[in-house]
């Protein structure tokens, strides 16, 4: 008889064995009982021990006869342990999802024959291909150039480069970016059926993509976040388009960040990876200065057309109608409308109003389970929390009053207040709105058949749309980002409002942005589309002791109980600092949000140049947590935290 530790999709820190009298791989895939379930795991090696003073049970079956998941596969994700302090039970858990697991069926064949179109690079772009295609090994390259500069013209040929050479190739962008459009324009250009691979496939078309992937007869994968863990059959390049995109962070455990995980995946595999941006991330903008990556930078859009021009207004002087529309935003609007051109308006925050004010004691009011504003939503007429999804109906404050008075704008009043100053013209694109891809597809749809001339969005509309007819966009109000506890707040202006002035005049049409805030004196606004911010904000990160000059690890605790959460990240800090090593600590303190569904939350943060003792740190906090033996407690381990809330 044998032993094996097979990892599965269960959220357990340690690693369960099971027996079998064959002789097992590491890496195929095997079904296992589990309670009264049977499971879909993966052999990850034979057990280190024979003899168990507890039953150990059969494998039931075993559903590959050739690795599912190849030794390469494996070293990525015990790394991906090591570096983000989960186990690699949790990380197996918390990224191998079911689905790729439990697919079963045949695989089929591809043709493979191209005849693709041909498109000429410029001397701009071809020298930067050429650099890219130099080198098979592992190399980060990132590649910064405005929208429509010509950088998914380069992944294209590189890639082209690859599959000609028959490597396979992953190719990494946010959901929102992969529509139909993308997939089309790559099929096209490389003259095969090009497959995408996102949350909303079904199992069928899935296992059709996993299945081909891995046994080599699909050459190219589009996909979101979760495409980086499919199985290769001989992988050769990785491209990450909007490297710096918040959603390529994983908040939940296990936290990591897609963008970095891929960068180790490509270093595991020893192949090249492409970082692509408008506004690169400032890790990945000092990595390129440090000479840690290599950095090419497109300059030109590539069909030309002058830059936007970009107008501030300060909110504090201008006469506003309605509340939200300065004059001249409002005249900016009604011109494209009789020109027959068309405008976004940007808006970052959902509902019709963020706070509802007891007009008889002036209390806001809150969630009952959470340390958050109610956002009123005039729609349903229900206040409801973001973060636990309570939904109330009946609203009512303490005092006993239930007259409301309700503060701030989000994007449903401002719909309705634009829809009354431009009826018939406006449409809306946020969270609330968009429940599926088709919805998502039907409303850009709409507005590029110009059935509308305005469209109103969260942050969701800055992210690789393209619209030939939009002359203007309009961010009604960026304020709120400068409000948060966080180090990023300034590159995250920067890349919003790069991104979305980036918007306007992709085309021949000469373009206009114009920016409402309250604080048109910060710094950032004077460098929106301007390369000097990051040398600007890489002094603040210094100054500062922040990434990329530190590595940050946040520890979040969180607990019924409000003394237990207290005293646990209290102990930790004590802990901590009598480590004797390199380190800074902060404080431990109430988070931001101080609960979230009942659970009172604390954290600890610290800092540190030396990565190797912030390594240490991690390994010995999570072991001292564990001594703890709290298991009602909540502990969160973020390493490269992107939110402090
Ligand atoms: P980015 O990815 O930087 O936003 P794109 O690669 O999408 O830029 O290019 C912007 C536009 O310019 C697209 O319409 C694309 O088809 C066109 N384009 C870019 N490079 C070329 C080229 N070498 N030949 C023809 N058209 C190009
Ligand atoms: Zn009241
Ligand atoms: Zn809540």
């Amino acid at each position: 008889m044998k032993y094996y530790d097979v990892l599965l999709p269960i959220p357990k820190s340690y690693i369960l064995t099971y027996k079998s009298d064959k002789t097992l791989d590491k890496g195929l895939r095997v079904v296992v009982p589990l309670g009264k379930r049977n499971v879909t795991g993966i052999v990850y090696k034979q057990s280190e021990k024979s003899e168990f003073d507890y039953e150990i049970r059969d494998i039931i079956e075993i559903l590959d006869n050739k690795p599912f998941f190849k030794e390469n596969d494996i070293t990525f994700l015990e790394k991906l342990s090591a570096y983000y302090g989960y186990s690699l039970g949790n990380v197996f858990a918390g990224i191998i999802s079911k689905k790729i697991l439990e697919i079963s069926g045949t695989d089929f064949n591809q043709d493979i024959s191209t005849h693709s179109k041909l498109a000429t690079l410029n001397a701009e772009q071809q020298k930067i291909y050429e650099e890219i295609i130099k080198n098979n090994d592992f190399n980060c390259s990132l590649v910064h150039g405005v929208a429509g500069s010509g950088k998914t013209e380069i992944y294209i040929e590189v890639i082209k480069h690859f599959i000609q050479r028959n490597k396979q190739v992953l190719f990494i962008v946010p959901e929102i970016s992969l529509t139909p459009q993308l997939i089309k324009r790559v099929s096209d250009r490389l003259g095969i059926i090009v497959e995408s691979y996102h949350s909303k496939l079904t199992q069928k078309q899935r296992e059709k993509v996993i299945l081909g992937f891995r046994d080599g007869h699909i050459p190219i994968i589009i996909g979101a976040r979760s495409s980086l863990f499919i199985p290769s059959c001989d992988l050769g390049l990785i491209i990450i388009d909007e490297e710096h995109e918040n959603s390529f962070k994983q908040e939940e455990a296990p936290c990591y960040n897609l963008r970095d995980a891929a960068v180790l995946k490509a270093k595991i595999f020893n192949i090249p990876i492409i970082l692509g941006s408008a506004t690169p991330s400032l890790e990945s903008y000092y990595n390129a200065k440090i000479g840690k990556y290599r950095y090419f930078k497109l300059t030109n859009k590539f069909h030309g057309g002058s830059d936007s021009s970009l107008k501030i207004i300060d909110l504090k002087g201008e006469d506003k109608l309605s509340g939200i529309l300065s004059l001249t935003l409002y005249d900016a609007i009604l011109k494209r409308i009789k020109n027959n051109e068309q405008t976004i308006l940007f808006l970052n925050r959902k509902g019709y109003s963020s706070q509802l004010i007891c007009q008889n004691c002036g209390e806001t009011l809150f969630c009952q389970n959470c340390a958050v504003t109610m956002t009123y939503y005039k729609s349903d007429e229900t206040a409801r929390c973001h973060y636990c999804g309570e939904k109330l109906k009946y609203l009512q404050c303490k005092c006993g009053s239930n007259n409301f008075m309700d503060f701030g704008v989000g994007t449903e009043k401002a719909y309705l207040i634009l829809e009354n100053l431009f009826p018939g013209e406006v449409i809306k694109l946020d969270a609330d709105t968009i429940t599926s891809q088709k919805r998502l597809n039907s409303v850009l749809k709409d507005f590029e058949k110009n059935k509308f001339k305005i469209l109103l969005g969260t942050q969701l509309i800055a992210k690789g749309l393209n619209f030939p007819n939009v002359t203007l966009v309009g961010i009604l109000n960026i304020d709120n980002i400068f409000s948060l506890p966080d180090f990023r707040n300034n590159e995250r202006a920067y890349q919003l409002l790069t991104q979305v002035a980036g918007r306007a005049g992709r085309f021949e049409k000469n373009g206009e942005v114009i920016i409402q805030t309250f604080n048109p004196e910060l710094p950032v606004f004077g460098l929106v589309n301007d390369e000097k911010f990051y040398e600007y904000e890489l002094n603040n990160r210094q100054m500062f002791s922040y990434p990329p000059y530190f590595k940050v690890v946040r520890f979040i605790f969180s607990h019924i109980k409000e003394h237990i959460a207290k005293e646990s990240c209290k102990k930790i800090e004590y802990f901590t600092k009598g480590l004797n090593l390199d380190l800074k600590i902060l404080p431990a303190v109430p988070a931001p949000i101080y609960k979230i569904k009942n659970r009172y939350r604390f954290h600890l943060v610290i800092k540190s140049k030396n990565h190797n003792d912030i390594r240490k740190t991690v390994k010995l906090i999570k072991n001292e947590v564990d001594k703890l033996k709290l298991s009602t407690l909540n502990f969160k381990i973020d390493v490269d935290p992107y939110f402090f809330l």
